[in-house]
């Protein structure tokens, strides 16, 4: 839990989202600013900032992650997807704490 961490607060309750899955490990919310007619994002309950900083300890949880992509695709109704993980300012994340895109049903009219 980082106090300065908008996905840390959406885990907390703090800040509400539009929850599509919740184990003790994960959690995926709908993304606020869609890019995608579908666009959600698979994050950790553990704050890890960026990829770059995960290690064989967060391999399991990595790979969980990853395994959740086709199933929460599957129940936004999506056939196919694609998965992003921005990473590192140079890489356009702006929200540092790990998370997995998960975009499909074509773009959005936005
Ligand atoms: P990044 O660029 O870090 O890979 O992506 C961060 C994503 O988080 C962006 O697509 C942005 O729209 C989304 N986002 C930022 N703040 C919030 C929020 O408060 N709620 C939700 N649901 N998504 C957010
Ligand atoms: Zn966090």
């Amino acid at each position: 839990m980082s106090a300065d961490c908008i996905f840390c607060k959406i885990i907390s309750g703090a800040i509400p989202c539009k929850k599509i899955y919740e184990d003790d490990e994960v959690i995926a919310f709908h993304d606020i600013k869609p890019m995608a007619k579908v666009h959600f994002l698979i994050v950790p309950k553990l704050h890890v900032e960026t990829l770059k900083d995960c290690d064989t300890s967060h391999q399991q949880l990595l790979g969980k992650m990853l395994l959740l992509a086709p199933k929460l695709a599957a129940e936004q109704g999506l056939k196919g997807f694609k998965t992003l993980i921005n990473t590192g300012k140079e890489g356009g994340q702006e929200v540092f704490h790990i998370h997995i895109h998960v975009f499909g049903g074509g773009k959005t009219d936005a």
